[in-house]
């Protein structure tokens, strides 16, 4: 059963739940009081700024809660990479992968029998949830890239296939990152890292040795058996929208289903679903129904399966608004921009670099509290 609500008053009050200052200290562990808000931050149904401003009308120190407040900023970073290196995120960014030996995904992980505990129990759950710990996450990355040696793209894919929370960018980097291919070193898991942060006693694993031997070991029995995984998204049957010609037309995607953006206004409103954008990037049926609902957040809001020549041929006089993402460049219209944490809109080499620009713009925010409205009252 997924725990993860769609409905929109339940949604706002999620926040209400947010603990930033356990956070900071427990955020590794798997019970650690981590936020669960990706899925609707991925899904552009709240965004970094509102969460970061909520966190912040709280009252906390800044320096209890700067955690909460450098992981969001990590989301903001990904996307402006993505921005700025458009489809060059789907292959190896800055280093080639090294070593590989294929380009499949090894079985043991897509049945969660890799033999460690911790790592099966979060496969499981992410198929029953769709959801899955940023520890499990690169546990899980980490086993295929650099103990099976996939190349990272594929296993890649196929956890956004499963992710409730699946944003490409944050998806494809952080398994970069885990490869090796992002930044000079590959992240190596190890049992004792994981019996400590999910409670486990395992001995005698493939990761249960000193970090130095871990990387050279040669790909663990285990882990030999790969095979090419069938993704396919079970997009819905596309019925005729009912659409008004004279009205303008809010055109949303599964990475913008916000429900207070443009709502005062008279729109037609339609979701579009890309055929030729799922094939490329596959999403499993149970996250397209979270989509689905999340959707139904939005009053008028209709379906529609097809490009964005489709719309443009039914609605060929009317203006379209569409919010800023990658994904959608080709359409044409009147772009919105997205709602970023900070002004610094530009690409930096490291995330610490983005993090250091954005210091000055932070405790200024910080420093407002008092003076500036609520931009995210829960009622
Ligand atoms: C291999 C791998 C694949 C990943 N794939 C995705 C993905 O497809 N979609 C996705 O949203 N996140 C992805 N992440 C990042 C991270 O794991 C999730 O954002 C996080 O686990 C979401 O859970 P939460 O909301 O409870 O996060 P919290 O820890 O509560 O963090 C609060 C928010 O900060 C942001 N955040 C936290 N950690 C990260 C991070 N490492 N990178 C970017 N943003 C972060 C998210 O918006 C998150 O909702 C991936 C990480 C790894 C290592």
């Amino acid at each position: 059963m997924s725990q993860f609500t769609t409905s929109w008053p339940e949604i706002r009050q999620l926040m209400s739940q947010i603990r930033p200052i356990k956070y900071g200290h427990t955020r590794n562990f798997v019970d650690g009081a981590v936020t669960r808000l990706s899925p609707y931050i991925s899904r552009g149904v709240l965004s970094t700024r509102q969460v970061f401003h909520y966190v912040r009308d709280q009252g906390h120190e800044y320096s209890r809660v700067e955690k909460l407040i450098q992981e969001l900023a990590w989301r903001d970073y990904w996307q402006l990479c993505w921005n700025h290196y458009g489809s060059a995120i789907d292959d190896d960014l800055r280093h080639a992968q090294s070593p590989i030996v294929h380009q499949h995904t090894p079985r043991a992980l897509v049945e969660g029998s890799t033999g460690v505990v911790a790592v099966d129990r979060s496969i499981h759950k992410l198929y029953e949830t769709g959801y899955m710990h940023n520890h499990l996450r690169m546990y899980v990355a980490s086993i295929a890239c650099n103990f099976a040696h996939s190349h990272w793209r594929a296993p890649a894919k196929w956890m956004y296939y499963h992710l409730f929370d699946g944003d490409w960018a944050s998806n494809a980097l952080s398994w970069q990152w885990v490869a090796g291919t992002n930044s000079h070193k590959k992240y190596v898991a190890n049992q004792d890292n994981i019996n400590k942060y999910c409670y486990t006693d395992q001995r005698g694993t493939f990761l249960d040795r000193p970090y130095d031997q871990l990387i050279l070991e040669k790909i663990p029995k285990v882990l030999q058996s790969t095979g090419e995984l069938s993704l396919h998204t079970p997009l819905p049957q596309s019925k005729n929208p009912e659409l008004d010609a004279k009205l303008p037309t809010a055109l949303y995607s599964h990475y913008n289903l916000d429900p207070l953006w443009r709502q005062d206004d008279n729109m037609n409103r339609i979701l579009l679903l890309e055929p030729q954008h799922f094939k490329q990037y596959p999403i499993s049926e149970k996250v397209l129904n979270f989509i689905l609902n999340l959707a139904k957040n939005i009053e008028g809001m209709q379906i529609v399966v097809g490009s964005f020549a489709t719309v443009k041929t039914m609605l060929p006089d009317t203006e379209i608004y569409y919010k800023e993402h990658p994904f959608s460049r080709h359409w044409s219209g009147q772009m919105d921009p997205r709602d970023w944490m900070f002004s610094e809109c530009g690409v930096h080499r490291s995330f610490f670099s983005f993090w250091k620009a954005c210091q000055r713009e932070v405790k200024l925010i910080w420093s407002q509290r008092k003076d500036t409205p609520s931009l995210f009252p829960l009622r």
